[in-house]
């Protein structure tokens, strides 16, 4: 992950930009300031649709909603930018962005180095890498407690994203759909 960049998501009112260094990265600050915002524009970004796996109730939750000193936002968007990726996303390219926008109307658009996509794209583009929405990358407050005491499913799901097969799981799925 080279650097994500957020604005109009949940407080983050303003332009907001971010850079990780190589190695591990650890966001501190006082209660309330916004750290696990950035783990949930992460996982926003990378196609999460369920809102309460973002502490929200609907999707319009995500979008700044005003404070004293700011009035509210139309729209909410967060391009996250990852570098080194040629051996791991099958995209043959170096350095991959990817964005999601949403309006108060409520659809999302998603875009992969600013190409308009679907959402399945970005999910199928990170399936199996250990990045994905339900993968173990973004660890959010209560996700150990579930991968040690979830349902035998939840914590195989967590295995067959570790060993590389999700993605032959989700093209049978699709398969047998048709
Ligand atoms: P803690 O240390 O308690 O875990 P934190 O740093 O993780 O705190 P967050 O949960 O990331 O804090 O941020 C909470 C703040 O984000 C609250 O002040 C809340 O009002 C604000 N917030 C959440 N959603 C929105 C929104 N849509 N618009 C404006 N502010 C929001
Ligand atoms: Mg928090």
């Amino acid at each position: 992950m080279k650097s994500v960049d957020i604005v109009g998501f949940k407080s983050f009112a303003e332009k907001t930009h971010l850079e990780f260094e190589p190695g591990m990265t650890a966001i501190v600050g006082p209660n309330g300031c916004g750290k696990s915002n950035v783990s949930d524009a992460i996982r926003w970004v990378l196609g999460e649709s369920r809102a309460r796996a973002l502490r929200g109730a609907t999707m319009e939750d995500c979008i700044f909603n005003g404070t004293d000193s700011h009035k509210p936002l139309g729209m909410a968007e967060v391009t996250l930018t990852l570098a080194d990726c040629d051996e791991t996303l099958e995209i043959g390219l170096n350095e991959v962005s990817i964005t999601r926008r949403v309006f108060r109307t409520g659809e999302s658009d998603y875009f992969i180095n600013k190409k308009a996509c679907r959402r399945k794209d970005i999910q199928r583009l990170f399936m199996d890498t250990g990045v994905g929405t339900n993968s173990y990358s973004v660890l959010e407050q209560g996700k150990i407690d579930q991968i040690l005491s979830s349902r035998p499913d939840d914590r195989r799901a967590v295995f067959e994203e570790a060993s590389g097969i999700t993605k032959y799981k989700a093209d049978k799925k699709e398969a047998l759909r048709k």
